[in-house]
């Protein structure tokens, strides 16, 4: 059996959120200068350059790339056989993420009570997945999710004759009415299958995947490029002043699904698309 003490899992978590607000993943800032090869005009190209200069200058000065800086989300994969010591799991991470926010001198964005709306001063609670795999390991990946973009996310129930048609007509709306208010250029997370539930958690964890890095299955990475490819042909661009970029990538998960459904969710996330990785194991 394997052993993690929970004080470990704090520390890392500390320092996961106070990266992941300071260094965009190296896989997205690449596809920003990518897109800084082909801009469609002086502006697209500006406000691609504007936006390269933020994220450079947060990373050597240490400090927050948006000030928005999210909510936590945490995802824990752990082998069954982990045996974790030294308290509650989630005490710890909470800990981690209130010393975080508070060393990294970050934005206190979460209300304990979505009616009342009081700042819990802390940015607790994160939001936080399991996933019980057979191997050794433990791993951590923590995102922090503006709401700019989290508020254009949606969710539709398709029926099954509405195909693939259907998918990309929902995806492909709801992106491009949404963009010019989410930060583009977009990473877009799109879930295909399961449950009402599932399918959401699906289009989030599709925006943990490496950008480039293509689905292992032909017809769904079609549909991926299609995608891009539609809601590039937009011309939305970057924060909506127009251009050849409003996504840098659309990633699909899927999960089997009910014979009658056709469950289809759309997780928008902005050019900053935070999250780092470490496993503890
Ligand atoms: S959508 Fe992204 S870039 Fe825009 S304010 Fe929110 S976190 Fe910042």
């Amino acid at each position: 059996m394997k052993r993690i003490h929970v004080d470990q899992i704090e520390k890392a978590i500390e320092e996961m959120c106070i990266e992941a607000n300071y260094v965009l993943p190296v896989d997205v800032k690449n596809e920003i200068y990518e897109a800084m090869k082909t801009p469609a005009t002086e502006l697209e190209a500006r406000t691609l350059e504007i936006m390269l200069k933020n994220i450079e200058m947060a990373e050597t000065q240490q400090m927050a790339i948006c000030q928005d800086t999210g909510m936590v989300i945490v995802y824990i994969t752990m082998g069954q056989n982990t045996c974790i010591e030294g308290g509650y799991i989630e005490d710890a991470i909470h800990r981690g993420v209130a010393a975080g926010y508070e060393k990294g001198y970050l934005r206190k964005s979460i209300v304990k009570d979505p009616i009342l709306r009081e700042n819990t001063k802390n940015n607790c609670p994160a939001v936080i997945h399991y996933r019980l795999v057979p191997e050794d390991c433990f791993r951590l990946t923590l995102s922090v999710k503006g709401f700019g973009s989290e508020n254009a996310s949606q969710l539709k129930m398709l029926k099954p004759s509405d195909g693939v048609e259907g998918i990309v007509d929902f995806v492909t709306s709801s992106v491009i009415e949404k963009a010019p208010n989410a930060c583009a250029p977009l990473v877009v997370g799109v879930g295909i299958g399961g449950t009402f539930e599932k399918v959401a958690a699906l289009a989030k964890q599709a925006l943990m995947r490496p950008l480039k890095q293509a689905h292992p299955e032909s017809h769904i990475q079609n549909l991926e490029e299609t995608l891009l490819q539609k809601i590039n042909d937009s011309g939305v661009g970057p924060m909506g002043f127009g251009g050849n970029t409003t996504a840098l990538a659309v990633h699909i998960e899927t999960y089997p699904t009910h014979i009658a459904g056709l469950p289809v969710a759309v997780n928008i996330c902005c050019y900053l698309n935070r999250h780092v990785t470490r496993s503890l194991l």
